[in-house]
């Protein structure tokens, strides 16, 4: 039973952790839309860790 409970556990973490991960950098750009090219001319780029302009690729 508690074996059980803990294989759920895991699993359950390992969804979460995807679900809310910020990448292995932690930098929003890494995972940005207007990471490429001149797309973003912002000076925290490509290490910003807040940005109003985000954009989920
Ligand atoms: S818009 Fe913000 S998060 Fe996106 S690449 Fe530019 S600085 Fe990074």
């Amino acid at each position: 039973m508690i074996e059980a409970m803990r294989s759920l556990w895991q699993k359950l973490s390992a969804v979460f952790g995807k679900l809310f991960a910020t990448g292995s950098s932690g930098y929003l750009c890494d995972k940005c839309k207007w990471d490429y090219g001149d797309a973003c001319t912002r000076p925290e780029r490509p290490n910003a860790k807040t940005c109003p302009d985000y954009k989920h690729r």
